[in-house]
């Protein structure tokens, strides 16, 4: 999926929702690093005007303000996508939030802002792109950023790991059923970035414990993310299909649980 040389309107297209930072900058990078043209769908209308701007790439970056987990807004993002690029090639479904608490704390508000926008906006976003992919007639490829939080349970995390067990299993569906249009859907479970999320609900506690647990005893970077979902999404994937693949420097393998 090197490309850079191709006519602009020739450029295979992703979608990135949750595109203004972090994780999803960063994944949106690794596809304008390979003439791709990028869609960047993100709730924070501010953060995503100035990530357009720095990347100052108007022919190959679209910004659309969008909230995920709204039905109506993930439609209009998506027929603006066509509008402007007339095609789509991979959807990224990464936008997502984080609360960390113990279950007598977590709202039914937390609950339902975690769901919703990690796991409904990823049913949204699949089901609006998903027939622009079958109608180009070239499939696609959608990857769904989960987490190793969504792999094994720890303390803290019911709405947030909950909602990342609940997304691996929508890519498995997603994958049983897209597969037969050609449409591959896999999944990704990073451990612990440092990104805005991170400083946010990644007390000085937890982070000793992911250094306990991890056996690279580090954190990964947000490109070393960007890499394993550029890797799905690309051609040297085309037999992957419903698979989870974490990135999370041997967490899961050495089987040491978090408290
Ligand atoms: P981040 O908070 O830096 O970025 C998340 C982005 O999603 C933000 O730009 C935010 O505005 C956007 N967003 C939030 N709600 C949205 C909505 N309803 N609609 C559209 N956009 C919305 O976080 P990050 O660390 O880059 O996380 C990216 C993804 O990676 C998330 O799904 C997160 O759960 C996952 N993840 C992160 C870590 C980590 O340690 N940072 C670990 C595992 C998985």
């Amino acid at each position: 999926m090197s490309t850079p040389f191709l006519p602009v309107t020739e450029q295979p297209v992703a979608v990135v929702t949750g595109g203004a930072r972090g994780i999803g900058l960063a994944i949106a990078q690794w596809f304008l690093d390979r003439g791709h043209r990028v869609a960047l769908w993100d709730i924070d209308a501010q953060t995503l005007a100035r990530t357009e701007r720095e990347l100052a790439l108007p022919d190959r970056v679209l910004a659309v303000p969008c909230d995920v987990s709204q039905p109506e807004a993930v439609q209009a993002a998506t027929d603006r996508v066509v509008a402007a690029f007339g095609r789509i090639d991979a959807l990224v479904n990464n936008a997502g939030v984080a609360v960390f608490k113990p279950v007598g704390q977590t709202s039914w508000a937390d609950w339902r802002t975690v769901l919703s926008t990690n796991l409904d906006g990823a049913f949204l976003c699949t089901q609006a792109v998903a027939p622009v992919m079958q109608q180009g007639g070239r499939g696609g490829a959608v990857v769904n950023i989960a987490s190793i939080s969504g792999l094994r349970a720890s303390t803290l995390r019911v709405a947030y790991g909950t909602s990342k067990a609940a997304l691996i299993h929508l890519t498995k569906q997603h994958a049983t059923e897209l597969g037969t249009v050609g449409i591959r859907v896999n999944a990704v479970a990073p451990g612990p970035v440092e990104t805005e999320m991170a400083k946010l609900v990644h007390s000085v506690a937890i982070r000793s414990d992911y250094h306990d647990v991890i056996p690279l005893e580090r954190y990964g970077t947000t490109e070393e993310i960007a890499n394993v979902v550029g890797f799905l999404c690309s051609d040297a994937a085309s037999y992957v299909n419903g698979q989870v693949i974490a990135a999370d420097g041997g967490f899961d393998a050495a089987g040491v649980g978090l408290p």
